[in-house]
């Protein structure tokens, strides 16, 4: 066992205290799985590669799914199925599934099936995004946590991958807490030794330490992600090592690379996780632009100014637009799952075509509408923070929006949104927001 959680350990750094709390729980060939395992931490943690390597290397028959991709029960029960039992879908079994199931009663019958096939194999199924299960059928995450219990003799362990902690999965039905397995941020020091395994092999170790060190004093505020942090630095070593490749410094000159390599720094800072173009165009772009002068087309200049809005803003911004040009009293209709049915009459259509929003202008919202509307279009993980209401100030001061009335209005601030409609589609265009959808006047 010792020796096992060494050659994983030497295969993925940093991670010695989950790969051996993993390895524990589950235990060696032959011992009873527990019954349900709940892995969360940010992204670019490692979680799916330190759970997947661990599996692997005990040998336990896995399946791998992520949340997202099931709109109906069917489609996950059958790929969880067949992943288990080996089925491959493909042209030779005319793309047939293990077997048809879309209920839970057929679903653990399957389940034991398969196990006893396997002749009683130890099985796991590891569910990615698994938060996305509160959305699902109100029975499907206690299905998944008395999994074992359901299916009797199978030895089987369902392991709920997340970013979010397991308090926000707590309901009421009172079924068993899953164990919990907690992936920490790496530090600084952590990062470097993770990205010095991709080390190039013409370099010295000392030299790419240094290397990633300077980087990270860019970046590392901006991102822990290690994929995001490895792109960066894979991105810009050619540049760093220019000069010594032309004769022009060593490697011991650090001083004179990192002169030479720190402007490129910070332009890609402004871009991280924003990319519009791939690595090799981006480095094409690099060259072309260190021959003319910088910031040359005004349209870049006024793309990068919108880019450098934070994600949070954008939303805001977005619900800000939303709000100031849609009737509060269709707030209900845009915003709810279940508005009820609305009949349209004759006199309303009159109504409409008489008075559109776009031509009256922005009304002013009170705050809490805005935020009413921010949270119902975003992802449902963020939670409300002081850092919310100052960036709505900075979208003031960035006179994207205008607060109306005084300071010293009794009752709270009002605020509308000034921007032009062109501008918030592009805008909601960066984070993948319909917002045609959602306006009255287009509606
Ligand atoms: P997400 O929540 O986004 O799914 P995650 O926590 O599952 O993120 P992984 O997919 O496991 O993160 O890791 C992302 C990538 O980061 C891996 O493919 C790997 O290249 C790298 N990585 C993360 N941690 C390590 C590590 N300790 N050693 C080596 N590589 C790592
Ligand atoms: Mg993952």
């Amino acid at each position: 066992m010792k020796c096992l959680v060494k050659e994983i350990n030497e295969e993925i750094p940093c991670r010695n205290k989950q790969i051996q709390l993993l390895t524990n729980l589950l235990g060696k060939d032959g011992c009873q799985l527990p019954s349900s395992i709940f892995v969360y931490g940010h992204s670019g943690t490692g979680k799916t590669l330190v759970t997947l390597a661990v599996l692997k290397r005990l040998g336990i028959i896995t399946s791998h799914v992520s949340c997202i991709e099931f709109y109906t029960q069917r489609v996950m029960y059958q790929a969880i199925l067949n992943q288990l039992s080996g089925t491959v879908l493909s042209h030779s079994n005319d793309y047939t599934s293990y077997a048809s199931c879309d209920n839970i009663g057929d679903f653990v019958k399957l389940l034991r099936e398969i196990g006893h096939n396997n002749g009683n194999a130890r099985m796991a199924i590891v569910l990615e995004c698994s938060e996305r299960l509160r959305d699902c059928d109100a029975n499907i995450l206690p299905l998944f946590c008395r999994l074992q219990e359901l299916t009797q003799d199978t030895n089987i362990v369902v392991i709920f991958i997340s970013a979010l902690p397991f308090d926000k999965f707590r309901s009421s039905t009172g079924y068993m807490d899953p164990i919990i397995v907690y992936f920490p941020q790496y530090s600084k020091d952590d990062v470097v030794e993770i990205l010095l395994q991709h080390k190039p092999m013409k370099y010295s170790e000392e030299f790419y330490r240094n290397y990633v060190s300077l980087v990270l004093s860019v970046f590392y505020q901006a991102t822990k992600d290690v994929p995001e942090l490895k792109h960066q630095v894979e991105l810009n070593f050619p540049a760093y090592c220019e000069p010594i490749e032309k004769g022009l410094a060593e490697e011991c000159d650090i001083r004179h690379l990192w002169r030479n390599i720190e402007p490129q720094l910070r332009k890609a800072m402004n871009l991280v996780y924003l990319r519009e173009v791939s690595s090799g165009q981006y480095e094409r772009m690099q060259q072309l632009t260190e021959g003319h002068a910088p910031d040359s087309t005004h349209a870049n200049v006024t793309l990068s100014a919108k880019m450098e809005l934070p994600f949070y803003s954008k939303f805001l911004l977005i619900a800000g637009y939303l709000a100031s040009y849609n009737p509060a009293r269709t707030d209900r209709r845009f915003f709810m799952k279940h508005h009820g049915k609305q009949r349209k009459t004759q006199a309303m259509i009159k109504a409409k075509e008489r008075s559109s929003n776009q031509l009256v202008g922005p009304k002013p919202f009170p705050l809490d509408r805005l935020l009413a509307i921010f949270y119902s279009i975003i992802d449902d993980s963020v939670t409300p923070t002081a850092n919310i209401f100052s960036q709505v100030s900075t979208l003031v001061s960035l006179r994207l929006m205008t607060q109306v009335g005084g300071d010293d209005q009794l009752d709270a601030p009002k605020y509308k949104c000034v921007v032009p409609l062109d501008f918030i589609r592009t805008i909601a265009r960066m984070v993948d927001f319909d917002i045609i959808r959602y306006m009255y006047d287009y509606s």
